[in-house]
C-alpha cells in the first residue's frame, strides 16, 4: 500500500503541542488535534461543524424529535430516571454512578479499557485523561476536574494497545468528536457514558472564579453548582461552605467561561449512549438518560446496586430565565443578603425535578444565542442547532 492510499489518520499527525487549533478561540481542548484523528477536525470539531441531527441518527438511529417537549430538551431517549447509588462512592462528584459503571464494565468483561480523567499528581484542578484498564484506574478518575480536559488525546495510544472495547466517559464537545471519527478508530464497540456540562473553564478560569466565589479559594476541593440554587463547596478539611447563585459576582465573572462553551448547545451531550448528570433530578439525586439500547445495557451493569425512582418535575421555570436574561446581559450584582433572599424565595418556589433542567437549559441556551450572534455572527446562523432555535424563541433577547 503506497502512503496516499492510507486513510487520512493513518498519514496524520497530532498538530504540535502550543500550535494554533483550527477552532481558533473557540477551541474547547477537546484533544482530537493531539491526536492523528486530527486528519478529519473539519468535519469533526464541534466548534467548526454543528450536525446534531447527523450525530443523533448515528448514534441512536434517529434524531430528536422537536415537537415532544421532553426530547426537545433532553435529546434522545428511551428512559429518564433518578437514583443514587447504594452505598455511595466516597470522593466523587455525586454519588458515583459513573465510576461505579466504569468499574463494572471491566469487571465484567463488557470492555477493555474506559477512557476517563484522572487528576495532576501537582494539582487536584488539572485533568489527565487515560485509557484505564483496571478498577483502581477508574476510581482514580472520579470526581469533576472542572477544567477544559483533552480526552480525546488519548486516542492516539489505542493503536497496537490491544484495546478493542472501549467505554469513553466524556461532556459533549469530546463526545460530538469522538462520535464523528468512531468508524475510523480501531474498535470494535464503543460505549459512550456522557455527563451533561456547562459553564467550564481554563485552569487560570478556575482559579478566577474559586476566588470570586469561595471564601478560602485554595482549600477548595469540589464544588458543583446545585439544585437548590447554590453553589456548594467542600474544603480539604471537610467544611461545606454554600453560596447563592444570585451573588456571583457577574460583571467580573462574565468573561471567565471559555468561549466553547459560551457558544456550546450540547448541554445535556447529545450523542452519548447514557448520560449521567444531576440537574434533572430533585437535591441530592443523579439523573439518568437512557438514549439507545446500549445505554440500557451500560445500566444495567450497576442497576441492582442504585436506588431508583421516577423523574418528577414542579414549578414554572418561564418568568425567571426573562428576568435573569436581562440581569445577566446588564451584568448585575445583589448585595449578599438580597441575594440570600432571592435564594430562600427560588428554592421554595422555584422550578425543580425536570423544570430544573429546563431553567438551566433555557438560561444557558438564551445567553450562549446571544454571545454566540455578537462574537461570531457570521457562523450564528449554520452553529445554533434548530433544537436550540425553538427553545430561544419563546423569550425576548437584547438586541445583539
Ligand atoms: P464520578 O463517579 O465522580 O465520576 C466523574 C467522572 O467525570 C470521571 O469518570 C471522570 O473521568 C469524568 N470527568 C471529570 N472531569 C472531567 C472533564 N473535565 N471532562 C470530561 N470528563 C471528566 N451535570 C449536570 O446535571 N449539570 C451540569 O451543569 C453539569 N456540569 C458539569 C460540568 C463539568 C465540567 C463536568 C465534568 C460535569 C458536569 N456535570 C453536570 C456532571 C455532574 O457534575 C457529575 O459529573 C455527574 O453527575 C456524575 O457524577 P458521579 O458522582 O457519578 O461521577
Ligand atoms: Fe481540535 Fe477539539 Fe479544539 Fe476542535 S475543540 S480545534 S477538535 S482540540
Amino acid at each position: 500500500m503506497t502512503t496516499a492510499s492510507l486513510p487520512p489518520h493513518e498519514r496524520a499527525r497530532p498538530l504540535a503541542k502550543g500550535s494554533p487549533k483550527p477552532a481558533k478561540d473557540l477551541c474547547s481542548d477537546c484533544g482530537l488535534c493531539d491526536s492523528r484523528w486530527v486528519a478529519y477536525v473539519r468535519n469533526a470539531c464541534a466548534f467548526l461543524n454543528q450536525q446534531f441531527e447527523r450525530l443523533e441518527e448515528k448514534a441512536h438511529g434517529r434524531s430528536r424529535d422537536l415537537n415532544n417537549e421532553d426530547e426537545l430538551y433532553f435529546g434522545v431517549h428511551q428512559r429518564m430516571v433518578s437514583a443514587r447509588l447504594g452505598p455511595p462512592i466516597a470522593g466523587a462528584q455525586w454519588t458515583g454512578i459513573v465510576s461505579r459503571i466504569g468499574v463494572r464494565a471491566l469487571e465484567s468483561g463488557l470492555v477493555d479499557a474506559v477512557l476517563c480523567v484522572q487528576q495532576s499528581p501537582d494539582d487536584r484542578f488539572t485533568p489527565v485523561p487515560v485509557l484505564a484498564r483496571t478498577p483502581e484506574e477508574v476510581l482514580a478518575a472520579r470526581v469533576n476536574k472542572p477544567t477544559l480536559s483533552p480526552n480525546l488525546e488519548v486516542l492516539e495510544q489505542l493503536p497496537g494497545s490491544g484495546i478493542r472495547r472501549l467505554l469513553a466517559i466524556g461532556v459533549g464537545c469530546q463526545i460530538q468528536a469522538l462520535r464523528a471519527v468512531q468508524d475510523t478508530l480501531p474498535l470494535e464497540q464503543l460505549y459512550v457514558l456522557g455527563m451533561p456540562c456547562v459553564d467550564n473553564v481554563s485552569r487560570a478560569g478556575l482559579q478566577t472564579f474559586l476566588e470570586s466565589a469561595s471564601s478560602s479559594p485554595a482549600t477548595v476541593v469540589h464544588y458543583e453548582f446545585m439544585q437548590d440554587f447554590r453553589i456548594h463547596f467542600r474544603h480539604s478539611d471537610g467544611r461545606q461552605e454554600t453560596v447563592p447563585f444570585f451573588g456571583l459576582d457577574t460583571p467580573h465573572l462574565k468573561d471567565v467561561f471559555a468561549p466553547s462553551c459560551l457558544s456550546c448547545f450540547d448541554y445535556v451531550n447529545a450523542g452519548a449512549d447514557l448520560v449521567v448528570g444531576y440537574m434533572g433530578a430533585t437535591f441530592g439525586r443523579q439523573w439518568l438518560v437512557v438514549r439507545n439500547p446500549l445505554g440500557q445495557l451500560l445500566l444495567d451493569l450497576v442497576e441492582p446496586e442504585l436506588e431508583l425512582a421516577p423523574v418528577t418535575s414542579s414549578g414554572d421555570r418561564r418568568a425567571a430565565v426573562q428576568q435573569g436574561i436581562g440581569a445577566y446581559d446588564k451584568a448585575v450584582k445583589l448585595p449578599g443578603w438580597l441575594a440570600e433572599v432571592v435564594g430562600w424565595l427560588v428554592q421554595r418556589v422555584g422550578p425543580k425535578g425536570l423544570e430544573y433542567g429546563r431553567f438551566s437549559i433555557d438560561s444557558h441556551f438564551t445567553r450562549n444565542a446571544l454571545w454566540v450572534r455578537r462574537n461570531h455572527p457570521e457562523k450564528a446562523d449554520q452553529h445554533i442547532p434548530a433544537f436550540a432555535k425553538k427553545i430561544i424563541s419563546r423569550y425576548r433577547l437584547p438586541s445583539a
